[in-house]
């Protein structure tokens, strides 16, 4: 159970939402960071009151050391400090919900001092999930999945002494906003299409990647490395309604499901409590006023980041270093409007025959990796 925490992203969606479960559970907070949002993290350290803030921007965070200036509150910049708010000694536990590999060095930093890690930012696991599990096995650390569909699946597996019982994971997709629609009809979305979520609200690159379902390649990747399976136990369905969370099909024919309202607050607050549950003041779900729950599916033709990532899983190695660095480049350049919906694929699939991949890599070859696909990605941009 976590008493103290520390949150990378605490101005994003998910920093939020951890904020709101924290004064629910009267947690308390050691340090807070963003990446430039001054405004918003003063009004949150003026109320949580860390002993650290931390913006990576170093103009912001000049900015920010004025405007608390008159709080004890220690104020720092810059990328390096984002580590310092990591190991921050009085937190047992730290969120993870910065987006993108940036989050790859603070979260082992946290690992290496033992900390509960509250894990949301999946391009982690993605990208060096091996390193980062060993890590944690390595210095006892708890990675408890903040993402929905893996904290279903972490639920359904308590209790499970042994893992060889478990068939396989059963993902649930929303299939996002374009579901159903033809390639040709995919190809024309806009970026304003694109960030229309049918169920959830997020941040604007887990949202796009949700369209393009590349969210859904990376949950495979990432419930690959949590629960150290091989992709032939983990598959997706498209749930329209998103609220069974997840499955895990046992070898006996059971099938486990963990069910609730799409509010990430649920997963994050269990998160925090684990192994115990606390009370909820949010509405539970009301079956009887649930719409009926559907199953189907997913299209690979026209949404090929699934396939992609399903083969950069299968290839192991630097493979998903090179399409997680790939895709965030690409979906930065459509937020910026830059290029199409459809050339995300086309250019994370151009990245990935453009990069070698290194089996057994180290945490360089996996940054370099990273770097090589952006490369790869801008100069065909
Ligand atoms: P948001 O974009 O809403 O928030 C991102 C946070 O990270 C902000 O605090 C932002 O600061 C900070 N940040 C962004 N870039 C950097 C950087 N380069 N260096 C340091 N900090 C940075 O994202 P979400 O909350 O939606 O997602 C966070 C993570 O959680 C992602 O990995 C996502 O995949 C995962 N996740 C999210 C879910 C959701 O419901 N939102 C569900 C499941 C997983 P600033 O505000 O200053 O820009
Ligand atoms: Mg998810």
């Amino acid at each position: 159970m976590s008493k103290t925490i520390s949150i990378l992203g605490a101005t994003g969606s998910i920093g939020r939402q951890t904020l709101d479960v924290a004064e629910q559970l009267g947690l308390r907070v050691a340090a807070l960071t963003a990446n430039s949002n001054a405004e918003r993290l003063e009004a949150q350290a003026r109320k949580f009151r860390p002993r650290l803030a931390v913006l990576t921007d170093e103009a912001a965070a000049k900015d920010l050391a004025v405007r608390l200036a008159d709080t004890d509150i220690r104020v720092l910049g810059g990328p390096e400090a984002l580590l310092e708010a990591a190991v921050c000694p009085e937190a047992d536990t730290v969120v993870t919900a910065v987006v993108g590999m940036v989050g790859l060095k603070p979260t082992l930093a946290a690992i290496r001092e033992k900390k509960r890690i509250a894990l949301a930012n999946k391009e982690t696991l993605v990208c060096a999930g091996q390193l980062v599990m060993d890590a944690a096995d390595t210095y006892g650390a708890e990675i408890v999945p903040v993402d929905s569909e893996h904290s279903a699946i972490f639920q359904c597996l308590q209790g499970c002494a042994d893992r060889r019982e478990i068939k396989r994971l059963i993902l649930t997709c929303s299939g996002g906003p374009f579901y159903g629609m033809m390639a040709e009809e995919v190809g024309k979305m806009t970026r304003a299409d694109a960030l229309c979520h049918p169920n959830w609200t997020m941040g604007p690159k887990i949202t796009v990647d949700c369209a393009t379902l590349m969210n859904k390649g990376l949950e495979v990747i990432e419930a690959m490395r949590l629960y150290r399976l091989p992709l032939e136990q983990v598959s997706v369905v498209i749930h329209r309604q998103s609220i069974v969370h997840s499955l895990v099909e046992y070898r006996d024919g059971a099938v486990l499901a963990q069910l609730g309202t799409p509010d990430m607050r649920l997963p994050i607050r269990y998160a925090m409590t684990w192994p115990h549950r606390a009370d909820n003041p949010a509405e539970p779900l009301d079956l009887l006023a649930c719409p009926p729950l559907t199953f189907a599916q997913p299209d690979r033709d026209v949404f090929p980041c699934l396939r992609l990532a399903e083969e950069a899983a299968e290839e192991g190695g630097t493979a998903c270093a090179i399409l997680n660095g790939a895709n965030e480049e690409a979906v930065g350049l459509f937020l910026a409007e830059k290029i199409g919906f459809s050339d995300i694929p086309r250019l994370v699939e151009a990245a990935r025959a453009a990069v070698a991949v290194q089996q057994d890599p180290s945490l360089e070859d996996i940054l370099a990796a990273d770097q090589a696909a952006r490369q790869a990605v801008l100069a065909r941009a």
